[in-house]
């Protein structure tokens, strides 16, 4: 057979050479180590927490390696396009902090190794597919769907491994007139590897993430280019991570199965192979076993779903971190305040089987990462989240941002600060009732008399002076106590409870609930000097007259 005669048939129009693509995609200038990577997701529309940690796991390996992360679409599956969906992929991991250097963005492609969408480089790979096919090493396959159908059926028949591979690989050495004859004849084709590969040979292969790995030969003449000239996943992978010089191609261990192709590729091109990351899926807890993520079951898999529940952007990076890297929790404890990107990430670490996703986890680790911002972050936080989920609150807090900045400020900056907040769905509930129209009535302990609940409101009264300092103001709250009969001796109420009919605590909180019309708050003594004093004294004049 003559080769370069197929080639020429094959590709008539493909006059460019892979010397010309080498010269125009170089080696990059890149010190020793640096790492290049890319993520490199279909535009289906979904963005989910997987594609976010394979963001971080790429963006943390390329940066603090002084390398490059560049962003490729692989728009190759027509059918699985969703409109918008590149916009919204770019939009979600940059809300994220997943900085690219290169590729795909929203105003076209930035950087000297693209284009970065891979519709638009079917010139590239017709190039390389050409140099396939005039070495021998492709070739074109004119079965339809249903000869394939039917090869697949008696394969199924007979106990055999389905493929196109060996003797049902018909299409593998035809001749040059069988192959013209069909071409004349307008047929559609595809072009196919032609594998040398024997699945009664192994070899050794070393994975960053799953390590030392034994890996039988592919033996199937897999698909290239298909009937549109697009190419496949495999072979776009191979021709553009290698023009665009990448080092270490980081991807879910989905692929693991087609890396013996993949390999075999590189090979039959004569590419370097780049080394592999591939990371196991996200798995959560679901009774007694752990299983993966599903988009179907678990709504807390696509990104969205932290954006509108309000989890900080910096909580979601710290706790994906902590799955990551088991040794980042501990170095966080002898780093408290140092950024994220202090720590040294190490794929070696990955967890190779998947890591598990936990959610209270999430949440308290949320709760850590709220509780050391500063109430300006934490009110410029809340605030952008509360304009796209909750307007009314948003308007709440920008009305008077010194007001709302002061109850964020509560319990913030001493060695043990309150940890009140995990999301900022949350916050309406803790501090809405600095607000008229989110104050709730309180709903008195039926345990006591409404007299005394009035008792205790009147005297407060009387005897409240704004410019009281918390001793002096807590100093009145148990004269008040004394007064009506309820113990302040703490200790003597817990021995014998029954001695006393209620005690400086019931005193507080009937206080705390005409103030806020809840049980739970932070301290009432500086809740009542943000409110001031007007706003103090109305709302208990307003329980009294509510009481009666
Ligand atoms: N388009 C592939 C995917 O979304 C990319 C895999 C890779 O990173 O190589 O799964």
């Amino acid at each position: 057979m003559d080769y370069q005669a197929l080639a020429e048939l094959l590709f008539p129009d493909v006059t460019a050479t892979p010397e010309e693509l080498e010269a125009r995609f170089p080696q990059r200038n890149l010190p020793e180590g640096a790492v290049v990577t890319r993520m490199a997701p279909s535009p289906t529309g979904f963005v989910h927490l997987g594609n976010l940690v394979q963001g971080m796991i790429s963006e943390r390996m390329a940066h603090q390696s002084g390398g490059v992360l560049f962003l490729r679409v692989e728009d190759t599956d027509a059918k699985r396009e969703v409109p918008g969906a590149v916009e919204v992929l770019i939009n979600s991991l940059k809300f994220y902090h997943i900085d690219f250097d290169e590729g795909a963005t929203m105003d076209g492609d930035n950087g000297a190794y693209g284009p970065y969408r891979q519709r638009q480089r079917a010139a590239i790979y017709h190039v390389y597919a050409k140099k396939l096919v005039s070495e021998g090493k492709a070739y074109p396959c004119f079965c339809t769907e249903e000869e394939l159908s039917a090869l697949r059926e008696q394969q199924e028949a007979n106990k055999e491994t389905t493929g196109y591979y060996g003797q049902y690989a018909v299409w593998r050495d035809r001749s040059l007139e069988d192959i013209q004859a069909q071409l004349t004849a307008g047929k559609p084709w595809v072009l196919r590897f032609r594998s040398e590969g024997s699945v009664d040979r192994q070899f050794k292969f070393d994975d960053l993430v799953k390590g030392k790995l034994t890996i039988t030969e592919n033996n199937v003449d897999h698909v290239l280019l298909k009937s549109d000239g697009i190419p496949t996943y495999h072979f776009a992978h191979a021709v553009d991570d290698h023009l665009m010089r990448t080092t270490h191609v980081v991807r879910g261990d989905e692929w693991l199965p087609s890396l013996p192709f993949h390999i075999q590729l590189f090979q039959a091109l004569g590419f370097k192979l780049p080394k592999y990351v591939h990371i196991g899926p996200l798995m959560k807890m679901d009774g007694n076993s752990k299983r993966k993520l599903s988009k179907r079951k678990d709504p807390e898999l696509a990104l969205t779903y932290y954006k509108a529940e309000g989890f900080p952007i910096a909580s979601m990076r710290e706790y994906l971190m902590t799955v990551l890297n088991s040794n980042f929790e501990d170095w966080r404890r002898a780093n408290p305040d140092a950024a994220l990107e202090d720590f040294k990430f190490s794929p070696k670490k990955l967890n190779p089987a998947g890591s598990l996703f936990d959610y209270a986890k999430l949440l308290d680790v949320s709760k850590n990462v709220i509780s050391r911002m500063t109430a300006g972050d934490v009110y410029a936080q809340l605030l952008d989240w509360a304009k796209e989920f909750d307007p009314d609150f948003a308007g709440k807090l920008e009305a008077d941002s010194e007001y709302a900045k002061r109850i964020l400020a509560i319990g913030r900056g001493g060695k043990k600060p309150r940890k009140d907040l995990a999301v900022w769905k949350d916050a309406k509930d803790y501090m809405g009732f600095f607000y008229d129209d989110y104050l709730e009535a309180p709903q008195w302990d039926s345990k006591f008399d409404k007299a005394v609940i009035r008792d205790v409101l009147s005297r407060f009264l009387e005897s409240y002076d704004f410019a009281d300092d918390s001793a002096a103001w807590f100093a009145k709250v148990k004269a008040i106590t004394e007064a009506i009969g309820f113990t302040t001796d703490m200790k003597a109420y817990k021995l014998n409870p029954e001695a006393f009919p209620g005690t400086v605590a019931d005193v507080s909180t009937f206080l705390r609930q005409a103030v806020t019309g809840k049980t739970d708050t932070p301290d009432l003594y500086t809740i009542m000097q943000i409110l001031g004093y007007d706003r103090t004294v109305g709302r208990i004049r307003g329980c009294l007259s509510a009481l009666n």
